[in-house]
């Protein structure tokens, strides 16, 4: 498929995926003869072989790569990154957060590590909690392999980029970034915005290791994106956006249901984070722990925020209560 607009033309890569994403869907770009990449996948074997034949089918090579452009440093979005730059030597643009995170910078993931086992030990989270920050360790680990081996450079709100602007995002991930062709109306919104699944404002640390209120930022940002004119949205997972005011009305719609929800939950006695989580997923606790808290944790974030709810420590353990309940 071809999105060919006014000397700018747009070629999809999609790659099936499983656990309800649908797709892996990262873009080639091509304005006045430079050739972008915007996001890189996932790193199989299969997504190389949907890339390579995108390129065949499209009449470029590998060697026609101008740079390669992140909208953030998840994985299932970086994956090719480091096989491209074996074969050609390409910038790599993403914004300053993503930097530290790309490189595997030791001294953050450590920091990282502790971040997390000291926010589970608050949120009264228990063997739950240390199960995963084992994982974490674990992983960090396993990652260092990745870390993305040419020099990255970073991009700001307000930035372009071969005719793009960058705009700032954070919620989804603290680095993300989406990048607006005005002419076209067209944006590439990375997991910001996803069609057929809401994108799940993941709790993470700042480069000093302090908490990022994540679903407040990612409430601020989908709101920032409300008043853009656009047609079409190429987002990271699943179909094209073309609706994109109407999908975030919805999407802001259903936080507010449930931190309505979350509230009565409190308002019953429930105090800590680990409790609401296992009321409100149940199974999902064990399975999917930290998604599962992220959530929780950034509804208490907001709901504190408007004050609806307060907070005292009692034997290292946040407790949550309702301060104003209509
Ligand atoms: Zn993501």
């Amino acid at each position: 498929m071809i999105i060919t607009k006014e000397n700018c033309s747009v070629y999809p890569i999609k790659v099936p995926a499983k656990h309800g994403l649908k797709t892996f869907n990262f873009y080639l770009r091509e304005d006045n003869g430079s050739l972008s990449l915007i996001d890189a996948g996932v790193n199989t074997a299969e997504c190389w072989d949907v890339f390579m034949n995108t390129m065949a089918e499209t009449g470029f090579a590998l060697h026609d790569l101008d740079r390669i452009i992140l909208t953030h440093n998840h994985e299932d979005h970086i994956g090719l990154v480091n096989r491209i730059l074996s074969v050609k030597e390409v910038p790599v643009y993403a914004h300053t957060e993503a930097i530290h995170r790309l490189k595997r910078d030791k001294d953050f993931f450590a920091l990282r590590v502790e971040f997390f086992r000291k926010l589970y030990q608050e949120m009264g989270c228990g063997a739950a909690g240390e199960k995963q920050v084992e994982k974490l360790k674990a992983a960090v680990k396993k990652n260092e392999k990745d870390k993305i081996k040419s020099e990255i450079i970073s991009l700001a709100e307000s930035d372009t980029i071969v005719g793009l602007q960058v705009i700032e995002t954070p919620g989804h991930s603290p680095d993300h970034l989406v990048f607006l062709d005005a002419e076209r109306r067209q944006l590439f919104g990375g997991d910001h915005l996803i069609g057929h699944i809401s994108s799940n404002a993941i709790v993470e640390p700042d480069q000093e290791g302090k908490r990022i209120l994540t679903l407040v930022e990612y409430i601020r940002s989908l709101e920032k994106c409300i008043g853009l004119d656009l047609e079409t949205i190429f987002s990271g997972h699943g179909s094209f956006i073309h609706n994109h005011r109407q999908l975030i009305h919805h999407r802001l719609e259903k936080i507010q249901q449930k931190s309505e929800r979350l509230l009565e939950l409190i308002d019953s006695g429930m105090s800590t984070a680990a409790q609401l989580a296992q009321v409100y997923y149940r199974d999902k606790y064990e399975t999917q722990f930290s998604l599962v808290m992220s959530e929780i944790i950034g509804q208490l974030d907001w709901l504190e925020t408007k004050k609806k709810i307060g907070k005292e420590q009692k034997d290292g353990v946040w407790h949550y209560y309702v301060t104003v309940f209509e």
